[in-house]
């Protein structure tokens, strides 16, 4: 409703005082309002699901709080995407971000209550209604008013916990349905990104996955087809991991997988992309890098695995690893082809004695 064009209907202008009298123009006043608060929320919802990182996403929310009101404590409590049982806690004091000291290490505990309450909950009625009272005392901290659960198919995904407002006065009941509303759309926003990196992680090293890798080698390949850059491919494999297993137990070889893992993530440069390709298989892209370099970095990473030591239960426990280098020039045809040169590469590694780095030598087919 447009209250302009409304003010230019002859007959509301003729009965204008008797539409004020009975409300009616009140009425429209406050229709409109609502209106344009509404097509408002409509825009931070279109924002709100463009983010691509949980980081954007939660910025972008405290921005559009900022512009109501500023609320002393809010704090994100986020299950970590794919790795299980980690939680991902942004803190902020005043709209600033801050070290969070919260002790709480699992959400797991919270969904017996949000199977509940679903929805914004005061912390009056979490107080008073929780079973389990020892899951107050790690809010309490914040001086929590709100709670908002963030929910998806497999439970509770995060808790938004928001303290009382810098000013002082109690948040109102618009307030409230503004919150309400707007945490609603970033909870399905959350939801998405959990699942998205669901779809492209490895639950277990929380590195990127088979399928992903793929994908990014393909995008490479195309780049390099238009711009003419260089990139390389590196694939390893532990050397007589079975071996390891066998000797020390599966849970011993998980935990070397995920020592791995960490070493590899801190070596390599951030713009590297590396990912857990198989059980013991990673494969690392190089985006830039030639041959010589490629071959450079498999050596450092070569060495660092085996000077790397993981203690499992009082024993300390190392690993060797080989390597197989593929640099990807025209030659090869597709992604499956560069994939095999860095796997027969690495199978060169493993004929030469293992603990080694090979690149792919074999005769490439000319197109
Ligand atoms: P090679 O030097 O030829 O690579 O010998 P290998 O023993 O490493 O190779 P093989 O392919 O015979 O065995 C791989 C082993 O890796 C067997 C499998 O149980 C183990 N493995 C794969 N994934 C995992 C995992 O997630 N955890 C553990 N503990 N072991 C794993
Ligand atoms: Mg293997
Ligand atoms: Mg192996």
């Amino acid at each position: 409703m447009n209250k302009k064009w409304m003010l230019e209907e002859p007959l509301v202008v003729q009965h204008y005082e008797l539409l004020k009298e009975i409300g009616i123009i009140d009425l429209v006043d406050k229709l409109q309002l609502e209106n344009l608060e509404l097509e408002s929320l409509v825009e931070e919802a279109y924002e709100i699901f463009r983010k691509e990182s949980v980081e954007e996403l939660v910025s972008y929310v405290i921005s559009c709080l900022s512009d109501k009101f500023i609320p002393s404590r809010l704090v994100f409590i986020l299950n970590q995407g794919v790795m299980f049982n980690r939680i991902n806690i942004l803190e902020f004091h005043n709209l600033k971000r801050i070290e969070s000291d919260l002790s709480i290490e699992s959400l797991e505990p919270y969904e017996k209550f949000f199977r509940k309450y679903t929805e914004t909950t005061s912390f009056l009625i979490f107080e008073s209604e929780i079973e389990d009272k020892s899951l107050i005392e790690p809010l309490r901290d914040f001086d929590p008013q709100i709670l908002v659960p963030v929910k998806g198919l497999s439970g509770l995904y995060g808790l938004i916990v928001i303290g009382p407002k810098v000013l002082g006065d109690d948040y109102t009941k618009k307030e409230i349905s503004y919150i309400n509303r707007l945490l609603k759309f970033t909870a399905v926003s959350i939801q998405n990104n959990i699942h998205y990196e669901h779809s492209v992680r490895d639950p277990k090293t929380g590195l990127y996955n088979h399928n992903f890798f793929i994908r990014r080698v393909s995008e490479e390949i195309a780049r390099s087809k238009r711009t003419g850059d260089r990139f390389s491919i590196i694939m390893l494999d532990i050397d007589h991991f079975k071996l390891l297993n066998d000797e020390h137990g599966h849970l011993a070889g998980d935990k070397v997988i995920l020592m791995l893992a960490e070493l590899l993530t801190r070596t390599l440069r951030e713009e590297d992309f590396l990912s857990r390709f198989g059980g013991e298989e990673f494969m690392i892209l190089l985006p830039g890098a030639g041959m010589d370099s490629a071959l450079l970095t498999a050596e450092r990473l070569r060495t660092a695995v085996e000077i790397m030591e993981t203690e499992y239960e009082g024993r300390f426990l190392k690993i060797t690893a080989s390597f197989g280098v593929a640099c990807y020039d025209q030659q090869y045809r597709d992604t499956q082809e560069l994939i095999s040169g860095a796997d027969s590469a690495l199978y060169l590694s493993k004929s030469r004695g293992r603990n080694t780095c090979s690149v792919d030598n074999r005769v490439k087919v000319t197109e």
